[in-house]
C-alpha cells in the first residue's frame, strides 16, 4: 500500500514538473513578443495619507497579458524577464510610462506628490541605470523630486556599488523608498547611513496584524520615526488594519481597502471621491 501510495506521489510530482516547466517555456517564448505587441500595460495604486484620507502618489504596478496566457502575475514573469535579460528594456519601458503618466496628471492639476516605480536589482546593478533615469527625466519633463524609486532591502545589499548609486540618484533629487521592509536581513546600522526617504513595510505583515506582526510593525515605525524616514505600509484590507496603523502614526498607506491598482484613466475620479469623503 505505501509503495502504491509513494508511486502515485511521484507521478503527481513529475506531472508537475513537466507543467512547470511548460508554462516556463511557454511563457519564455511569449514574453519575448510581449513589447512590440503592446502586451504589457501599467496600474497605479493610490498612496494616502493616514492622518487626512488624503491621496498622495501613486505606485505603478507592471501587467502582462497574452491572448493564450491570460494574465501573468509579476510576480511569477519579472524573475523571467531578469533570467532572460529583458528587465532592462521592460524597465525603461515602465518608467517612461509612469514618469510620462505623472506629468499628465500634475499638468491636469492633481496634487500628487509622488509616483513610485519599481527597480528590479539587475537594473539598479546596470552601469546605464543612472543615465536612463536623467534620460526618462528629460523625456518626459517630470521634475526629479516627484520621481520615487523602490528597491528592496536585498538589492541594496547585495549590489556592492549601491551606496554611489543612491547618494547619485539623491543629488538628482530622486528619492529612495526600500519595498518589502522586514522580509530581509538588513542591519539596522547599515540603515542610518542610507540616502534613502522612505521604508514600506511588507504586507505580510500588514495582512495578520496579531501580536508578533504588531511589534515589528511598532518597531518599523519607530524606527522611521527616529531615522526621519517615510513610513508607509502596503497591504491596508480592512478597517481594523487602518485604526491601528493610525493609532501608530503610521505616516502613508496603500492596499485594496483604498483601491486596487486600476488604470491610468480611472485615477482622476479616485482622488475626486477620496477629496469628498476626507472633507
Ligand atoms: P510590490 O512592489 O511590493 O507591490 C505590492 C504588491 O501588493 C502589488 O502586487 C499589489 O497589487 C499588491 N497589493 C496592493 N495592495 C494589496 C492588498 O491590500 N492586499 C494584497 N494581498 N495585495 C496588495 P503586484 O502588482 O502583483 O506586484 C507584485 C510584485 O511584482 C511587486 O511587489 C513588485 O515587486 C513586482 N513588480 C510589479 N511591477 C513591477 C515593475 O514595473 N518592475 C519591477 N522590477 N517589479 C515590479
Ligand atoms: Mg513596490
Ligand atoms: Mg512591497
Ligand atoms: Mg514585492
Amino acid at each position: 500500500h505505501a509503495k502504491q501510495k509513494g508511486g502515485n506521489t511521484y507521478c503527481f510530482n513529475t506531472d508537475n514538473q513537466t507543467n512547470e516547466l511548460e508554462r516556463f517555456y511557454h511563457i519564455e517564448q511569449e514574453i519575448t513578443k510581449a513589447l512590440e505587441q503592446n502586451q504589457f500595460s501599467v496600474v497605479y495604486q493610490p498612496l494616502v495619507n493616514l492622518k487626512d484620507s488624503k491621496i498622495v502618489g501613486m505606485e505603478a504596478l507592471l501587467r502582462w497579458s497574452t491572448p493564450t496566457l491570460g494574465s501573468v502575475s509579476p510576480d511569477e514573469f519579472i524573475p523571467i524577464l531578469e533570467q532572460l535579460g529583458y528587465i532592462n528594456e521592460v524597465g525603461k519601458w515602465v518608467l517612461h510610462a509612469a514618469c510620462r503618466q505623472m506629468k499628465i496628471w500634475l499638468d491636469n492639476g492633481l496634487e500628487l506628490e509622488r509616483i513610485s516605480v519599481n527597480v528590479s536589482p539587475v537594473q539598479f546593478s546596470c552601469e546605464h541605470f543612472l543615465e536612463k533615469i536623467k534620460e526618462t527625466l528629460i523625456e518626459t519633463g517630470l521634475e526629479a523630486c516627484f520621481l520615487e524609486l523602490e528597491v528592496t532591502e536585498g538589492t541594496i545589499l547585495s549590489i556592492k556599488e549601491s551606496l554611489k548609486t543612491l547618494n547619485e540618484l539623491k543629488s538628482m533629487g530622486v528619492k529612495i523608498s526600500i519595498d518589502d521592509f522586514g522580509t530581509g536581513y538588513s542591519s539596522l546600522s547599515y540603515l542610518k547611513n542610507l540616502p534613502i526617504s522612505s521604508l514600506k513595510i511588507d504586507k505580510s505583515f500588514i495582512n495578520d496584524l496579531d501580536i508578533d506582526s504588531e511589534v515589528i510593525v511598532n518597531t518599523i515605525i519607530n524606527l522611521g520615526k527616529n531615522l526621519n524616514f517615510t513610513v508607509i505600509a502596503e497591504g491596508i484590507e480592512n478597517q481594523a488594519q487602518l485604526s491601528y496603523l493610525q493609532h501608530q502614526h503610521c505616516q502613508l498607506g496603500q492596499g485594496y481597502y483604498f483601491s486596487k491598482p486600476v488604470r491610468a484613466e480611472e485615477i482622476p475620479r479616485i482622488i475626486k471621491e477620496y477629496q469628498v469623503v476626507s472633507r
